[in-house]
């Protein structure tokens, strides 16, 4: 990863400093510590009528040319959801409804260092499957076929979308 080496906000040379526990860049210039935050990730499980999984071939780094979960990045000021659904139609061409959220957890990043990873079961989806945007192709795989996904927090959110399809959704 790339270490942060300037303010944001000044351009001064950032120092490390120890506050709250942790070291942290500090701009001894604005007197302000960088608070550092994973970074929010949605991403989908989508099954078609045939139980079969959608997925999505990369076609950027990291992993490009392996498969994953339809999914990108939360932008400022949307929702979790609606990024989920943003990337599913800019990915897969495929318009998503009834969303549903299936776990949430830390994942280890190379260029963030982790990434908060958001994990979301679409019902419905319409549309014919299209590659787009940060994917080369997405296609749907049986479950005994798929490929070894490319990222272990994904592969956890699979197993989780499959569980729940078994069991349902835990009642309160
Ligand atoms: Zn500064």
């Amino acid at each position: 990863m790339n270490k942060k080496k300037y303010c944001l906000y000044c351009a001064t040379p950032l120092i490390i400093k120890y506050i709250e526990g942790k070291n942290r860049f500090f701009c001894p210039s604005c007197q302000e510590p960088f608070y550092e935050n994973p970074v929010p990730v949605a991403a989908c499980v989508v099954f078609n009528e045939n139980h079969e999984v959608l997925l999505v071939k990369r076609s950027v780094e990291p992993k490009k040319g392996e498969w994953c979960l339809p999914g990108g990045f939360v932008e400022l000021e949307e929702e979790p959801e609606q990024a989920a659904l943003r990337e599913l139609k800019e990915e897969t061409g495929l318009k998503g409804r009834n969303i549903h959220l299936l776990t949430v957890l830390t994942a280890e990043s190379k260029r963030y260092t982790s990434v908060l990873m958001i994990g979301y079961l679409i019902d419905q989806v319409q549309g014919t499957i299209m590659a787009g945007y940060d994917s080369e192709e997405a296609a749907y795989f049986k479950l005994k076929e798929i490929p070894v996904l490319a990222f272990r927090s994904h592969r956890l959110i699979l197993a989780k979308a499959m569980e729940i399809r078994e069991k349902g959704f835990p009642q309160n």
